[in-house]
């Protein structure tokens, strides 16, 4: 705004200014001249009077004194012919109204007519007393001039001229007309020379100006338009050329490179920006971006729009155990698929950008939202199933995939990608490698799990972790063999919590590394208090260890520092993983459980039968025993599937020569089946239920004193 006044209304301005002061002039001039023409005027009205009454009265004199000159003789001789001719001659000379002739007795001689009428009248009149020389007197509308006839130094008469000023006067009139009108055209002429100037000055200016706003003013606007489209970012809005061949034309030319530059800089910042430096996808800066466009856009049109979260199962393995740059190839492949199947799947433009470590986000905008989401999770996952080649080995990962929709879900991009976790999280807990729609309840079941998780980090520290132990005995006589210790949770508010309700929790927030060495070193300590009672020698005791433990790398030095701590020796030590856990990466297990056994420590597999992994896996992984689930022994007396799964379990074990435990028995039908198969010890409600260790000491004491 500023610049418009600024340059274009300054420059008027001083136009303007420059013009008033010309026309100020103009008008000083105007009236100076027109004060010096009526001044001309006057000098010219009165010069034209003077000369014409100094002519006539010049006249008049000559005329008198040669009339009287004339008249001597005449008179002297009384010749009336004569005088009445020369009268008469003067009478007739222009301008002279009357001749008047008398003798030196002021008696009339002659009065111009043709009978003398005033013959002989005596003139009253003392002026036309007969003077010296000639006298001249100015009367109303008349002049009079007055001569003496002298004869030898006498005067024997005189004579009167009476010239009538009507004709002079009309003359004097003539002659100030034709100055007037001579003076009039002068000042026309005049008026039209100072018109002109200030005519062409007021156009040159206005020319001026003109060109000033056209090769300054306009230029100079058109480079602030670009200036602040620039500014805007709005590059395709600019567009700067001029033919000119001047220091404008350059600066314009200028201006047009420097705005292709910024262009270029800035698109290439942005670049930079915008994207994953190393799969090339958009990051997360990006996926905002794209976002808030694609939901300003949405309006209420039927249109929806899809965000996947795509988290890779189990990548943190890959990077834990073959580096961070092999880590970056798996990444870099694994987003080439994800962007090509999730297009190929969709039909449509899917935008694909990376969150963050290893999540992903796809975003389209389509119909039927569901329908074809699922179709492309579906064609993502099995695309991330394929195994991925790294150093001669093959990885096997995978994917979890949340699913949310806008507008059913969320409106806004930061609730979208937030659901879009929440139902990731959900796939991952439903056992990874499959996909998740958002929904409400789920998000509260979040909430809920979030609220554990937050409780569970100070559960250590409040010491609200108990462990409950559960004996394990021996088949046929029941001899208390050792004892499973099993995790509680005495949640102040929610009560006792079993281990389904917070391990899971425990394993996602990372707090399983820190739990789990809680657990180790407690449960050696209390198993080594029980050393007094002669009922239990060398009790071993049994601590569950989850996969994640096991990956984390250090689970040997955990346990030796638990075993350290306790002074319980090591053969008396069971660590149970379960079988899933196991053989979902059986080289680093096999790895792991070699360096435990080495120091005399048991390992046991848990859970035994569910994995489906075949039993022919059990040969190649180096445990000391395994332990049938409860699910199987559950079924025993009803399905004979189960009776043969777990008498083939059994001699396996057996053939291995492994131990097998049989968990779960809670009749003696049960027991008597297990028995007649050969298992060798059971452990279930039938003979107790976990319990503190306070309440198992007694357990133990009683079971002493009754004999058993
Ligand atoms: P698990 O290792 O298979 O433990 C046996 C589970 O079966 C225990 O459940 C036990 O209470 C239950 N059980 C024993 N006998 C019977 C019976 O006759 N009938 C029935 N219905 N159930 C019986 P719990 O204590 O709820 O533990 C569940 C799972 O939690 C355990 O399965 C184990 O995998 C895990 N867990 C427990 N404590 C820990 C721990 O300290 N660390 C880790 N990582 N996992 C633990
Ligand atoms: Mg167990
Ligand atoms: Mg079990």
């Amino acid at each position: 705004m500023s610049i418009r006044f600024g340059l274009q209304g300054r420059f008027m301005l001083a136009i303007l200014a420059g013009l008033l002061v010309v026309a100020g002039l103009a008008a000083t001039l105007w009236q100076r001249q027109t004060r010096v023409f009526a001044e001309v005027a006057q000098v010219s009205s009165e010069t034209v009077h003077e000369l014409t009454f100094d002519a006539l009265e010049s006249r008049g004199r000559q005329l008198a004194s040669d009339l009287a000159s004339q008249l001597v003789n005449p008179l002297y001789f009384m010749d009336m012919e004569q005088i009445a001719e020369r009268a008469d001659a003067a009478g007739r000379q222009p301008g002279v109204s009357s001749v008047l002739v008398f003798d030196k007795d002021m008696r009339v001689v002659h009065d111009g007519t043709a009978q003398i009428v005033r013959y002989g009248e005596r003139i009253r009149d003392n002026r036309d007393r007969p003077g010296s020389g000639v006298q001249v007197q100015w009367g109303d509308g008349v002049m009079e001039v007055r001569a003496a006839i002298v004869l030898a130094d006498n005067a024997i008469g005189g004579l009167r001229l009476t010239f009538d000023l009507a004709g002079v006067q009309i003359q004097q009139r003539t002659a100030q007309q034709r100055l007037a009108d001579r003076q009039s055209a002068a000042t026309t002429t005049y008026r039209i020379w100072l018109a002109g100037l200030l005519g062409t000055l007021g156009l040159l200016g206005i020319v001026v100006s003109w060109l000033v706003s056209r090769g300054l003013v306009a230029p100079i606007r058109m480079l602030a338009d670009a200036a602040r489209d620039i500014e805007a970012g709005r590059y395709r809005q600019i567009q700067l050329a001029s033919p000119r061949n001047d220091e404008m034309g350059e600066l314009i030319r200028s201006f047009a490179r420097m705005a292709d530059g910024v262009e270029k800089h800035e698109r290439e910042v942005r670049r930079i920006a915008y994207t994953d430096s190393l799969t090339g996808l958009p990051n997360r800066l990006a996926l905002r971006e794209i976002l808030d466009v694609k939901l300003q856009g949405q309006g209420a049109g039927d249109f929806a729009l899809v965000l996947m979260f795509i988290d890779l199962d189990d990548f943190k393995r890959v990077n834990d155990t073959m580096g961070h740059e092999a880590g970056d190839r798996v990444l870099i492949q694994l987003a080439d698929r994800i962007r090509e199947n999730a297009g190929r799947a969709a039909g449509i433009e899917v935008q694909v950008a990376r969150f963050g470590g290893d999540e992903f986000v796809a975003v389209m905008v389509c119909e039927e939202p569901r329908l074809r989401a699922a179709r492309v999770a579906d064609a993502i996952i099995d695309a991330l199933l394929a195994p991925v080649r790294l150093r001669g080995r093959e990885q096997f990962l995978g994917a979890s995939i949340g699913i949310t929709v806008f507008p059913d879900d969320a409106r806004s991009a930061s609730q979208l990608i937030k659901n879009g976790d929440i139902a990731m999280y959900q796939a991952k807990l439903a056992g990874k490698n499959c996909y998740r729609f958002y929904s409400r309840a789920l998000d509260d079941a979040m909430a809920d799990r979030v609220q554990l998780e937050h409780d569970l980090r100070g559960a250590l520290e409040r010491e609200e972790l108990k462990l409950y132990y559960q004996p394990v005995v021996s088949t046929n006589e029941q001899t208390l063999r050792g004892v499973e210790a099993l995790l509680r949770w005495e949640h102040p508010a929610r009560g006792l919590l079993m281990p389904a309700e917070f391990i899971d929790v425990a394993e996602q927030g990372g707090l399983i590394a820190m739990i789990g060495a809680y657990v180790l070193t407690r449960a050696c300590c209390d198993i080594a208090t029980l050393s007094d009672l002669h009922a239990a020698p060398g009790l071993f005791v049994s601590v569950n260890v989850s996969a994640r433990q096991m990956r984390s790398g250090d689970l040997v030095e955990h346990v030796s520092s638990a075993l350290a701590a306790s002074g319980l020796a090591s053969t008396r030590l069971r660590l149970e993983l379960t079988e899933t856990a196991v053989f979902s990466d059986e080289a680093l297990a096999i790895a792991q459980f070699t360096r435990l056994r080495a120091t005399g420590v048991r390992v046991w597999l848990d859970d035994f039968g569910t994995g489906f992994s075949g039993l022919s896996h059990l040969r190649r992984v180096p445990v000391d025993g395994v332990k049938i689930d409860r699910s199987f022994v559950a079924d025993l007396l009803d399905d004979p599937d189960d009776v043969a799964l777990t008498s083939a379990i059994i001699a396996l074990a057996h053939s291995l020569g492994i131990g097998v435990v049989a968990e779960g028995v809670e009749d003696l039908e049960q027991l008597r089946v297990l028995s007649e198969h050969g298992c060798e010890m059971v452990q279930g409600f039938l003979i107790a239920k976990a319990m503190p260790l306070s309440m198992l000491r007694d357990w133990i004491v009683h079971r002493a004193a009754a004999g058993v």
